[in-house]
């Protein structure tokens, strides 16, 4: 059997990354649906390439030059994002991939689990502000949720075939991103060119960013603790320069497990695609004997103040970590207009965090609305600073 997918935010990194991984197992995946924000060039090769039965365009002024492109090939082009949620109806779809960036994802996401379509997910933004939400929908329909992300697919991949065996903690490595050696005291003078060079993965622009200040690791312990259903307190950071240990899984027995593979993200994509089975491929091998040592330490907590800012915001709850995950991707654009330095990131997170409205229980509004009026609130905040 074929799967038929289809790919929201087809073409960012993810987005692309996914396509080599099916155009090299044609014998098991073909896409069905293509959409993307803005990037119409590249929307329009993508289809082109892989056929699908349908593309989305979602910037709508784009839709006549993508109609145009694509209407003698028999592709049904769509604008708009009320579209891209509308596609999780289809029923030729048999997974959706969710490489749409930012906390924008979460309708299309609601929409995939509630349309009962399993959901292949790399955006991080809507698990961490609202994670809740989404796994209520995803136990509801009995949808399951597979991570794309390394350090949760490698989770994912340690709890199979545990089903209930008692977890005492889950250990999420982190890089540590281009700064780990770096002199704190020389930190302010980074630049968004020395910031985007990360030294073992290559990622979008913002998570690369968020990689060089550790918010990465933050968003990730957020979304580990809704993905695994665990405490705040069972969650751990260890830095492990080689990226090699892609994350552990400590038992109530004293045993741990641990996921080891090549530092290529193709391999995780396609597991997601495959799950449950594991198929072939060619993508690069492990090779431990040639790497010599590995190395792991405790995280810098007071160097890298964005990842106690976040374990901060996931202790607290509520719509805290949506303050955090808003407030940072202002700073983070800040940063890269060079607006702000790269030391001013976490003030302007910890500002938003101390003096926005919190909200205990919040729902689908109060998420949509602090994320929109804590953007506000960052921007007025950088403007008078
Ligand atoms: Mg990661």
């Amino acid at each position: 059997m074929i799967k038929k997918i289809a790919i929201l935010g087809s073409t960012g990194s993810i987005g692309r990354q996914t396509l080599e991984v099916i155009e090299a197992r044609k014998d098991f995946f073909r896409v069905e649906v293509l959409t993307a924000y803005r990037n119409a060039d590249l929307l329009i090769l993508q289809a082109k390439k892989f056929l699908p039965n349908v593309v989305v365009i979602g910037d709508e002024c784009r839709y006549a030059e993508v109609a145009a492109a694509l209407q003698d090939m028999g592709i049904k082009v769509y604008a708009g994002s009320a579209a891209v949620v509308q596609i999780t109806e289809m029923d030729s779809v048999d997974i959706v991939v969710m490489a749409i960036l930012g906390f924008e994802a979460l309708k299309p996401i609601l929409a995939t689990l509630k349309n009962k379509k399993p959901l292949v997910l790399a955006n991080k933004e809507a698990l961490v502000v609202a994670g809740d939400l989404i796994v209520q929908a995803a136990m509801k329909n009995h949808v399951p949720v597979i991570p794309v992300d390394s350090e949760h697919s490698a989770v994912f991949q340690c709890l199979m075939g545990e089903f209930d065996n008692p977890v005492e903690k889950v250990v999420l490595t982190a890089s540590g991103g281009p700064f780990l050696e770096r002199n704190p005291e020389t930190l302010s003078e980074v630049t968004p060119e020395e910031a985007l060079r990360h030294p073992v993965w290559k990622m979008g622009v913002k998570t690369t960013i968020d990689s060089a200040t550790l918010m990465n690791k933050g968003l990730e312990a957020i979304e580990a603790r809704w993905l695994f259903g665990l405490e705040p307190s069972r969650i751990e950071i260890l830095m492990h320069p080689q990226s090699v240990v892609h994350s552990l899984v400590y038992f109530a027995d004293g045993s741990v497990k641990a996921l080891l593979a090549a530092t290529d993200m193709h391999i995780p994509i396609q597991f997601a695609l495959s799950y449950p089975r594991r198929l072939e491929n060619n993508y690069p091998r492990l090779d431990l004997a040639a790497m010599g040592n590995l190395s792991f330490g405790k995280p810098d907590i007071k160097k890298f103040r964005n990842l106690a800012l976040a374990f901060e915001a996931m202790e607290k709850g509520g719509n805290m970590p949506c303050i955090l995950n808003a407030a940072n991707e202002i700073a983070v654009e800040a940063f890269l207009q060079k607006q702000i330095g790269f030391l001013q990131i976490p003030s302007l997170i910890e500002k938003c965090m101390e003096t926005f409205p919190f909200v205990r229980q919040p729902g689908l509004e109060d998420y949509v609305e602090t994320d929109r009026l804590c953007r506000i609130k960052a921007k007025e905040f950088i403007n008078n600073s």
